[in-house]
């Protein structure tokens, strides 16, 4: 009996689709596993699949994860907003879908190359293997859209830990990309996580001998841990970003870029402005256009109302016998991080319009609003006599982070004084601070900035290692 060839066709392909549904069913509520044990396994398995796919095919499975993220932006910011109680839904909209189309993907990857007598020696971008990654609550679908779509790009699998606060927007982010890669004809479990992700989850990763790197973006205390983990690790921590403006500045201009930036996801971006540092002739200039711009300024007693209501105080210890009134140590109440100013202000007494985006008061230099990294819409601002003081007291409340920094001015040696003397990662001039991450301003995006371990604006090429392939006396032609 002869088959007809065109029956064979329709008959094998009819399977490769029941296989390929079958797949995509199975992974409804994909990656999410009972245990670190388990979800690093699928994770390991995931990774060896994934290397033998062409880097054609990668790029698809890219492509897939950009278009899912993308369609489900709206979805993905209302669920952060009203899981974790802060943020605004029209800015994580924006920041989902930025990260969906502006995150490298494999064209990030760069290969060299030394030709000449000897032969051919080219040092190749290798993945690691399994990267566990430690997402914070303040970006919980767009950290795992840009180290997901970055960590797959350079051919590894990722173990996520996202922050418990927001777990469940970042295990639907996963489970969405997860589904995309497999419709694509991409690995199950490329992204994996755990149903119940806690500190506990977390140092299990960190010691789990199927985990090859670690990526932690978070505040000071998690990326002191991964860098003493004994694995290579990439910390993305803190950030106090101050913002100068001085006499040259565009003053209307400087106004308005300043509460953009501020007051964007209600101060949650690590590089957003947390502090103003103004020379003290244009001050008042400066603050009456932010109040044109959206800021509501409180002054005298409203400040230290404020003060009580947002942050948290407690006594220093003293040594026995000490005389001397113990110094007062300040926290944030996390109640207030990422809310609007409206409802901030309302906690005070005061009722304003929803077009009030920003809290705005002057403080003195060394007011806990100016110390700490609040992520909230509130802005201190700090007059300085001129441009030396105002260098000065930047460099000392950036706190040594090397993370963002803000100037607005028309003097270039200003500019570059305080470029230099601040040694940030990011340093924006004259305009919002999300331009230093691609919003506005050249360059691609990513919610992973690693000031402490120095890859800076992490992308593909960050999640590999160089690996150098020689080949003697051939394929040299010069
Ligand atoms: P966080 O430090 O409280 O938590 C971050 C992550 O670390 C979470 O997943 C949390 O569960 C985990 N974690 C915290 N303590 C841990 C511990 N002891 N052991 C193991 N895991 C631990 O920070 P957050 O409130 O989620 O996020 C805000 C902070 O993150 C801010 O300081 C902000 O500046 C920073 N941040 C930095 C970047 C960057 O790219 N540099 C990006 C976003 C946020």
């Amino acid at each position: 009996m002869s088959v007809d060839q065109a029956l064979i066709v329709k008959i094998t392909s009819e399977v490769l689709a029941k296989i390929q549904n079958q797949k995509v069913q199975h992974c409804q509520d994909s990656g999410i596993f009972t245990t670190v044990d388990e979800a690093v396994a699928a994770a390991r398995m995931a990774y060896k699949e994934l290397r033998t796919l062409s880097l054609e095919k990668r790029e698809e499975l890219i492509k897939a994860m950009r278009n899912v993220s993308f369609e489900n932006a709206t979805m993905l910011a209302q669920m952060a907003v009203k899981e974790a109680g802060m943020g605004r839904v029209e800015d994580k909209i924006t920041k989902n879908q930025l990260v969906a189309l502006k995150t490298p993907g494999t064209e990030d990857l760069r290969t060299e190359a030394w030709s000449g007598d000897c032969g051919l020696t080219i040092v190749e971008m290798g993945p690691y293997g399994v990267i566990g990654a430690i997402t914070p609550t303040t970006n919980p679908s767009e950290t795992v859209i840009c180290n997901g779509i970055g960590m797959i790009a350079a051919g590894n699998a990722v173990f996520f830990c996202p922050h418990p606060t927001a777990k469940n927007t970042s295990k639907k982010t996963i489970a969405l990309l997860n589904e995309a890669i497999v419709k694509a004809g991409g690995p199950m479990n490329l992204l994996t996580s755990v149903a119940d992700p806690s500190i506990t989850a977390a140092n299990a990763m960190m010691r789990h001998p199927g985990i090859n790197m670690l990526v932690a973006t978070g505040g000071p205390g998690v990326v002191k841990i991964v860098l003493s983990s004994g694995k290579k690790a990439i910390g993305a921590g803190a950030g106090n970003p101050p913002v100068i403006v001085d006499e040259t500045a565009d003053i209307e201009k400087a106004a308005r870029d300043i509460i953009a930036g501020c007051s964007f996801d209600n101060n949650l971006p690590c590089i957003a402005e947390k502090e103003v540092i103004v020379i003290g002739c244009i001050a008042d200039k400066l603050i009456t256009y932010m109040q044109k711009y959206g800021a509501y300024l409180i002054s005298g007693s409203r400040i230290d109302q404020l003060l009580e209501v947002v942050m948290t105080a407690t006594e220093e210890m003293m040594a026995e016998g000490c005389t001397e009134k113990p110094k007062k140590i300040y926290g944030i109440n996390k109640e207030f991080v990422g809310k609007d100013a409206k409802y901030i202000l309302s906690k005070i007494g005061i009722d304003v319009p929803d077009t009030i985006r920003v809290v705005l008061c002057e403080t003195p230099a060394d007011h806990p609003f100016v110390i700490e990294e609040l992520m909230m819409p509130i802005l201190p601002v700090v007059q300085v006599k001129d441009i030396d003081a105002a260098i000065e007291l930047a460099v000392k409340v950036e706190h040594g982070n090397r993370h963002t920094a803000m100037m607005h001015s028309k003097n270039v040696d200003n500019l570059t004084r305080f470029a230099k003397a601040i040694e940030t990662t990011i340093f924006v001039k004259n305009a919002p601070s999300y331009a230093g991450i691609g919003v506005g301003g050249e360059g691609f995006i990513t919610f992973t900035i690693a000031g402490p371990t120095g890859e800076g604006l992490t992308s593909a090429r960050s999640f590999t290692r160089q690996r150098r392939c020689v080949l003697v006396d051939a394929f040299s032609i010069i």
